[in-house]
């Protein structure tokens, strides 16, 4: 007989030491499961648990942030950070679902290819799996997807409506790249910042230009990494909204065992947190062996008290909100 994780007729003993993590699993799709979070204009949907899947789906940049899962998010681009299962493990399922939707579009409408965004270093890897799969579905109305190859620094993803995705170099020891999103913003020029609206307004009026566009950094996703990517990276700290790992929260895990795994240590992210600039640093991939409630309650505890508005967890289905309203 073939066993699932997570199917619904197990016994009730075994259905709840599973928890609810693999019963979201089960039943991927359901919007009520899933982790969701509107920060300072950027919405995150799915799920961020350490060690067992990270989705995320931002509809404002119409993508979505790793595939550890399949939430059947409307995305025709993935961004993948690195080749750990919790980050890529659904992958396959994604494009079956893809090629489905291809061969029944909607009225009217054609469906382009997924693109699949990955680190340079698995691009092969990840073509090969999929190629091998492809061969397991017999689909004939192929290529439903195409895999882009990309590296820290390299060329920049115009995804349309003057928005932009760049890999950036992060720290996980394996191949791997995060992503900083980038929305072009008009702004006034600084020499009319003394002026009154009324005033900017009747310069606009006479026909002077009084803005000038610039790339501002909303939102960073850098996928599992150590500490020293806060440390080191100048998106890092000045984004708008960071999403920032923390995989373990009390000594069990030495900050060295941490760091050999690639990971970060709650006790760096307290010494270092105070270099976030920007409005929401959100705490994601939190290991399942801590429950969302001890964890906040180390960060009402031990984080800097004028860090507290500016910290989020975002992890699995429970209530996303902010350290002030934290237990
Ligand atoms: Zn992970
Ligand atoms: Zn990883």
């Amino acid at each position: 007989m073939l066993l699932l994780a997570g199917q619904p007729n197990l016994p009730s003993r075994q259905r709840s030491e599973l928890g609810v993590n693999l019963t979201a699993t089960w039943y991927n799709g359901d919007t009520t499961m899933k982790a969701k979070l509107n920060i300072h204009g950027v919405t995150l949907e799915g799920f961020a648990q350490g060690g067992v899947q990270t989705s995320i789906f931002v509809p404002e940049a119409r993508a979505m942030f790793d595939v550890g899962v399949d939430i059947g998010a409307p995305v025709d681009d993935i961004f993948v950070t690195h080749g750990h299962p919790d980050h890529i493990g659904a992958l396959h399922s994604v494009v079956a679902r893809r090629i489905t939707r291809k061969n029944s579009p909607a009225p009217g409408k054609t469906l382009k290819p997924l693109r699949i965004h990955v680190p340079a270093g698995i691009a092969q890897g990840v073509s090969a799996a999929l190629s091998a799969m492809d061969g397991v579905f017999g689909d004939r109305h192929r290529p439903v997807y195409e895999v882009v190859a990309h590296v820290p620094g390299g060329a920049p993803i115009d995804m349309g409506h003057h928005i932009h995705i760049e890999p950036v170099h992060t720290f996980h020891g394996v191949a791997s790249c995060g992503w900083v999103v980038k929305r072009l913003v008009k702004k006034l020029k600084p020499e009319f910042a003394h002026l009154s609206g009324k005033e900017i307004g009747d310069l606009a009026r006479a026909g002077h230009e009084v803005g000038i566009s610039q790339w501002a950094t909303e939102l960073v996703v850098p996928g599992d990494t150590m500490i020293d990517f806060l440390i080191r990276s100048p998106e890092a700290q000045q984004t708008k909204v960071l999403l920032h790992e923390v995989t373990f929260w009390d000594d069990k895990s030495s900050v060295e065992k941490c760091r050999a795994f690639g990971h970060t240590h709650v006790d760096e992210m307290i010494e270092h947190c105070e270099k976030f600039c920007g409005a929401a640093l959100v705490l994601v991939h939190r290991s399942m062996r801590y429950t969302r409630q001890e964890c906040e309650a180390i960060v009402k505890r031990r984080f800097p008290a004028a860090m507290l508005p500016k910290i989020h967890m975002f992890d699995d289905g429970q209530l996303c909100k902010s350290a002030a309203t934290m237990i």
